[in-house]
């Protein structure tokens, strides 16, 4: 029973409208009705939040609206009658985290996602930063998790053969009363959450470790355990390894329904046949609740919130050193605030030295109804232009090669759930993993796998497990010498493919005999980065496609830049390229 229900009711009567249904199911404050704009719809969320409640379920239609749900085009029954120990929806860092974990146990675990590739949501569409967590609160699972999986990165990255900087974040103050205000604030917080090492730097010491710090700073706060990583190449890495460890993993799998008979989950249904897992765990990011919903086991609501980026070229890698952005009590007098949510629910981002040495400029924080628009659009890009210029000041237009965004799967609890079901026993929600999901993504893998073995009793460890991958020799990193070794043994890796970032064919052949199928030029580019430069794969694109097509056997012009409706249509296939 919640007992202030009747409060929130008059709360959201008053502030939201009168024709809002405001009722308790199943432990949760659930929304109904109708309205025509969607910023009330999640005011009408928030307002909702209760701590006796275990969730909002915010069904609240908005006028009009409509998204068509992507889906894969096949319709087949390769997966029909599997009966895998687990099934887990969604291969984001989150689902591709814990199949890894799980194939260190002897059990037969199946990866399911309705994209052509894992990373293809949230997990590739993000900043790349682990999170220190300084924004957070010690009660949130945002904390917990984002603290423990930060402290994983190291070893993982290592195990994985995926680059990992930890480059340290950086606050930059405007005011000298910030240093005598705000810094102890943050020390204090730093204590409370237990994150080791923030100093304050004088002007000169902020120069010497964060040598783009814009002229107008006074000094700033430096945290060593921030870092970065290639979010999607991180994602592909831990999706490898777990394949080479037996995880089966389904692309273009999309779970279309789940039959729950007294609690428990007896089948799942997908557009490859019905599948019969002993227990499923629910990554599916901003589908989350739609899934915890299919398994009776919904007690929150996905809002989804978009932020968009900036990547500016590599000739600007000594814009900053860091990750660094203005203190959020910095404010210029001719600030604007207008679209990202008055930077409430973004961790910062702002200017990031990515281990690529991109520099990523942004995010933004806007609400939407839509959970799969990734679309960029000018207001955005003018706004984060407009708001971090004054911290990357040598910053201008042209540095941009190309912009992105991505959708966060927030709760109007602002916070992850990841449990055992409620209602349904045979089911882990890993969901509602907004921002800093990536950092906590390997501690809410070690979570859920332990649960998973308790869930199913009498699970051996996988004596075979081999926790280590080999990723692709990135040549532009090595010296002469180095690399004559590589190309000395096997020549493909001299002859250039990608100019801007210097790819080889030999580095694309790896990415092609990746253990997860890759079938794309995009899945190509997550793995092994042609086309990532600025010429944003104008020259390579046709060269790549070509080499795909001589791989797979297939004409060339079966091949497509993403998914199937992504066909690129050619003029001459020796060079020219018409998309
Ligand atoms: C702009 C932006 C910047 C961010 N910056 C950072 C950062 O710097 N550091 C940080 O720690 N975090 C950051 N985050 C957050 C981080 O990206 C996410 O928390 C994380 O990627 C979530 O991973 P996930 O696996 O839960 O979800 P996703 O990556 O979204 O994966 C979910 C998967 O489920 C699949 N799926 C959904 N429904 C179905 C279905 N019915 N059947 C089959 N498959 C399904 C989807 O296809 C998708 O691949 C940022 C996020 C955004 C948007």
């Amino acid at each position: 029973m919640i007992q202030n229900l009747e409060k929130i009711r008059k709360k959201i009567h008053k502030q939201i409208s009168e024709e809002i249904k405001v009722s308790e199911q199943n432990g949760c404050v659930l929304l109904e009705g109708e309205l025509s704009d969607w910023h009330s719809i999640v005011n009408a969320g928030t307002l909702a939040v209760d701590k006796q409640s275990l969730g909002v379920l915010n069904d609240i239609k908005l006028k009009g609206f409509f998204e068509e749900e992507k889906k894969p085009d096949v319709e087949d029954g390769l997966y029909d009658g599997l009966t895998p120990d687990v099934l887990i929806i969604g291969a984001g860092i989150v689902g591709c985290a814990i199949a890894r974990e799980l194939s260190k146990y002897k059990l037969d675990v199946m990866l399911a996602d309705k994209g052509y590739d894992v990373a293809l949501a949230a997990s590739s569409r993000n900043d790349g930063d682990i999170h220190v967590g300084i924004d957070l609160k010690a009660s949130q699972q945002k904390h917990y998790y984002n603290d423990r999986g930060n402290r994983l990165y190291d070893k993982l990255s290592e195990e994985l053969d995926c680059a990992f900087h930890r480059t340290g974040h950086m606050i930059i103050f405007y005011k000298k009363w910030e240093k005598y205000v705000i810094f102890p604030l943050i020390k204090l917080k730093s204590k409370m959450l237990g994150i080791p090492g923030l100093r304050y730097l004088n002007k000169k010491n902020l120069q010497k470790t964060e040598p783009g710090a814009p002229s107008w700073a006074v000094g700033g706060v430096f945290m060593p355990t921030g870092g970065e990583i290639s979010p999607y190449k991180f994602t592909v890495a831990l999706a490898e390894n777990a394949a080479a460890n037996g995880v089966n993993v389904c692309l273009n799998t999309i779970i279309k329904g789940i039959d729950v008979e007294n609690g428990e989950i007896k089948s799942v249904r997908t557009n490859r046949g019905m599948v019969y897992p002993k227990l499923v765990v629910n990554a599916a990011g901003v589908f989350s609740d739609r899934i915890a919903e299919m398994a009776g086991d919904r007690t929150f609501t996905i809002h989804p919130r978009k932020g968009t980026n900036l990547i500016l070229d590599k000739k600007c890698k000594a814009y900053a050193a860091t990750s660094m952005n203005k203190s959020p009590f910095t404010k210029f007098a001719d600030e604007k605030q207008k679209i990202d949510d008055k930077g409430k629910h973004t961790k910062g981002g702002g200017i990031v030295h990515t281990v690529d040495n991109n520099v990523l400029v942004g995010p933004t924080a806007v609400e939407t109804p839509f959970r799969e628009d990734n679309s960029t659009d000018k207001q955005s890009v003018d706004f984060i232009y407009g708001k971090l210029s004054r911290v990357a000041e040598k910053m201008c237009y042209g540095d941009i090669i190309t912009y992105f965004s991505g959708t966060r799967a927030a709760t109007y609890e602002e916070d992850f759930v990841v449990r055992k079901g409620i209602f349904t026993r045979n089911i882990i929600e890993a969901a509602g993993i907004q921002s800093p999901g990536l950092t906590a993504a390997p501690a809410i893998a070690e979570d859920v796998a332990k649960w998973a073995a308790e869930l199913l009793g009498n699970v051996e460890p996988n004596d075979s497990f081999n926790p280590l991958r080999k990723g692709i020799p990135h040549l532009a990193d090595m010296n002469e010498e180095q690399r004559n070794v590589f190309i000395k043994k096997n020549p493909a890796y001299g002859e250039i493919i990608c100019r801007c970032e210097e790819i080889s064919r030999g580095e694309i052949i790896d990415a092609l005999n990746s253990p997860v199928p890759v079938y794309t030029l995009d899945a190509i580019k997550r793995r092994a980065r042609p086309g990532m430069g600025r010429c944003q794969g104008g020259f390579c694109s046709p060269l790549v496609m070509k080499i795909l097509a001589e791989y797979k056997g297939v004409p060339i012009e079966q091949i497509t830049k993403a998914d199937d409706g992504s066909a690129v249509l050619f003029g001459d296939t020796k060079g020219g390229c018409n998309e």
